[in-house]
């Protein structure tokens, strides 16, 4: 279910660059263009779902696997004292681009 006129669905399928931070079957986590935090990742569902407002029942595997992860990579990036996670959801929401992601922002802590 990709949309080829998406640019994380170019992102998934390799054919844009980005800065990896992780990949498995379901989801792809890389550092945001513009960062807005020290730390700012998005962490991406590899199924092309357009926004959370669009997420049904059949989701619920998908969305319990990405935020276990979330919790793992925060952890990985040290981000020990605490992180923000956010989710802008259609273009009233602030989202720009139409493939649900998780922003990730943190302070690396020593
Ligand atoms: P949103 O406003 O929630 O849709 O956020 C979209 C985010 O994607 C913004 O923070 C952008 O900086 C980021 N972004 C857009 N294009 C790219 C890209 N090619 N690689 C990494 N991040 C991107
Ligand atoms: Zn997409």
């Amino acid at each position: 279910m990709t949309d080829t006129s998406c640019i994380f669905c170019k992102i998934i399928d390799g054919s844009i660059p980005c800065k990896k931070v992780f990949e498995d079957d379901k989801i792809i986590v890389f550092h945001d263009l513009h960062p807005k935090a020290p730390v700012h990742v998005l962490v991406v569902p590899k199924e092309h779902v357009e926004s959370l407002a669009h997420l049904t029942p059949a989701h619920k595997d998908l969305i319990a696997h990405l935020t276990l992860k979330l919790k793992d990579i925060a952890q990985e990036l040290h981000l020990k004292d605490g992180f923000r996670v956010g989710v802008n959801t259609g273009a009233g929401g602030g989202q720009e681009v139409f493939h649900l992601h998780y922003h990730l922002l943190g302070q690396p802590s020593a």
